[in-house]
């Protein structure tokens, strides 16, 4: 059966959920006043004196009835949300909770514009279905932020390369850090062949961010997958960060022949294994772009034009 690659995913990242979650609906303690509701992505919740701050609300047709009943369980009102970033399936119930959203100065105007969210995932227009969420709808962010921002009790730490903006949410107290699409579980990073990136020098970096947080046992968690700490956490942040380093030497390799962005987007799926659908295929595309433009400003490669746009190995 040809799964698309919605249900595909969504698969995957119920299955990782529900490795760690158990319970896969309920509310999880994380620490003194900081709660996390599962989900893809799941929604870290910090109690702020008597207000509960959301961070990345998500989506589904039901989850702000049941990031309500969760919040009133604690005997809280919800006092606004924080989003990492624009990416749809992170923010979609945010207008229906009816709260202030706050967001990265580069990433609102992708939140608010449902065609931005295509151009940011996409590259341009998506066909439907291509994208792991999508929806037609504005949405209205209240207030911008700043890396090293404090926002209710949580600072907002540069995790960049995932998307322009992309922003973890630090519980110093806690020692928790919600690190959002910053890296991803070795099990979806497995079906897709590349991490998603827009820019691989940017997503590294925040990559060896992330390392740094772990070696001082910070628990981290991103927005699918397991939550990871200490040796697990830093054995899943190198499966991250050699994986694009493998994409960039065999796409060096692929190059010794001329070949179109399309051509690697195929060959990497066949070399990494992962999972070949016209979805994943197209997805890969933006990140093998980034990793070419990398490339190609290290003075590696070249472009050519033979029947197609094609990239090609410098010889000196
Ligand atoms: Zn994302």
């Amino acid at each position: 059966m040809n799964l698309s690659l919605i249900s595909f995913l969504k698969t995957l990242i119920t299955f990782e959920g529900n490795s760690i979650f158990g319970d896969i609906m309920a509310l999880r303690e994380l620490g003194e006043n900081l709660y996390l509701y599962p989900g893809s992505p799941s929604t870290m919740i910090k109690v702020y004196g008597e207000k509960a701050i959301l961070v990345d609300p998500g989506n589904g047709s039901g989850r702000h009835k049941d990031l309500r009943r969760e919040i009133r369980k604690l005997n809280c009102e919800i006092e606004a949300l924080l989003a990492t970033h624009g990416h749809a399936d992170h923010i979609a119930v945010a207008p229906k909770l009816k709260k202030p959203l706050f967001m990265h100065r580069y990433e609102f105007s992708i939140a608010e514009s449902p065609l931005n969210r295509e151009i940011l995932t996409f590259g341009s227009k998506a066909p439907k279905g291509f994208l792991v969420y999508q929806f037609p709808y504005e949405i209205k962010v209240h207030a911008i932020f700043e890396w090293n921002d404090e926002l209710f009790g949580l600072k907002a730490i540069k995790l960049d390369g995932h998307s322009p903006g992309m922003t973890g949410f630090f519980d110093r107290e806690n020692g928790v850090l919600y690190a959002a699409d910053s890296f991803f579980g070795e099990r979806l990073i497995k079906a897709v062949g590349i991490p998603y990136l827009i820019d691989p020098e940017l997503f590294k970096a925040s990559i060896v961010e992330l390392i740094n947080y772990a070696e001082q046992q910070i628990l981290l968690i991103p927005s699918h997958g397991p939550m990871v700490k200490e040796e697990k956490a830093i054995n899943l942040l190198e499966f991250n960060l050699k994986r694009v380093e493998e994409a960039e030497k065999k796409i060096l390799e692929l190059l010794k022949k001329p070949r179109s962005i399309s051509e690697l987007s195929y060959h990497l799926i066949m070399e990494f294994g992962a999972k070949m659908t016209p979805e994943i295929l197209a997805l890969n595309q933006v990140s093998i772009r980034a990793l070419i433009a990398e490339l190609y400003n290290k003075g590696l490669i070249k472009a050519e034009i033979k029947e197609d746009l094609k990239w090609k190995l410098k010889k000196d």
